[in-house]
């Protein structure tokens, strides 16, 4: 039910918020565990928070925030309707990437959200997201591919602070975009494939008529 994701997705909330598995919530003012419809068929995993995210507790406010919403806007969807999660829930310093020890320190949060939510498509905005379903992919060379393993896709995209650093990627990142309505009704049809009952069992043949041994 809809009321126990939603709790269930609070109590980690509040663990995130009281962790200090790892140095990251050092000098933070909010952790950002992540917001969204907890019945999500879309998850977005980004990297981790900067500043206006560090500052509301909210996951992509400033302009790569805008940058979404324009961009789940041209494909008719609201925030209200995904989940946006991040693999490390503090801010790192100077908005420095994060180091492997607090992505692993981290990544049962996030593992858990995507029990929770159970979503269609995990669409993965940059390199450190990516690298949890695509270890040796580079987002240059595989955007836009999903992968469709376990009953769900796995859809890489460019990371939208990194679109707006270099507007040569705009293009595709739009054409990635629009095409993830695309990929959640392949999940869709892939699913339904997988629960349709088999083919009626074929009648039972009625009994051959013995036929007369022959004696003689
Ligand atoms: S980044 Fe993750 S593991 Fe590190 S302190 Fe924050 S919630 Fe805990």
């Amino acid at each position: 039910m809809v009321e126990d994701r939603a709790a269930a997705l609070a109590a980690i909330a509040d663990e995130v918020r009281a962790c200090r598995l790892c140095r990251l919530y050092e000098g933070t003012t909010n952790a950002v565990p992540g917001a969204g419809s907890p019945d999500a068929q879309i998850m977005f995993i980004g990297e981790g928070p900067v500043f206006h995210e560090d500052r509301l507790g909210l996951p992509f406010v400033g302009r790569s925030g805008d940058y979404l919403n324009y961009l789940l806007n041209l494909i008719g969807l609201k925030r209200e309707q995904v989940f946006i999660a991040n693999v490390v829930k503090h801010r790192p310093p100077d908005n420095r990437d994060p180091l492997p020890d607090e992505i692993l320190a981290c990544k049962p949060y996030l593992d858990r959200q995507i029990a929770v939510i159970n979503p269609l498509v995990i669409a993965t905005l940059g390199r450190f997201s990516m690298a949890r379903y695509f270890p040796n992919g580079k987002i240059t060379q595989i955007h836009g591919q999903p992968k469709f393993e376990d009953g769900r896709a796995y859809y890489p995209l460019f990371h939208p602070a990194a679109v707006l650093r270099n507007p040569d990627l705009r293009r595709g990142m739009e054409e990635d975009f629009k095409r993830l309505l695309e990929v959640l009704e392949q999940v869709k049809q892939q699913r339904a494939a997988q629960t349709k009952p088999d083919a009626a069992p074929a009648e039972p043949k009625p009994p051959e008529k013995p036929t007369q041994l022959r004696l003689f």
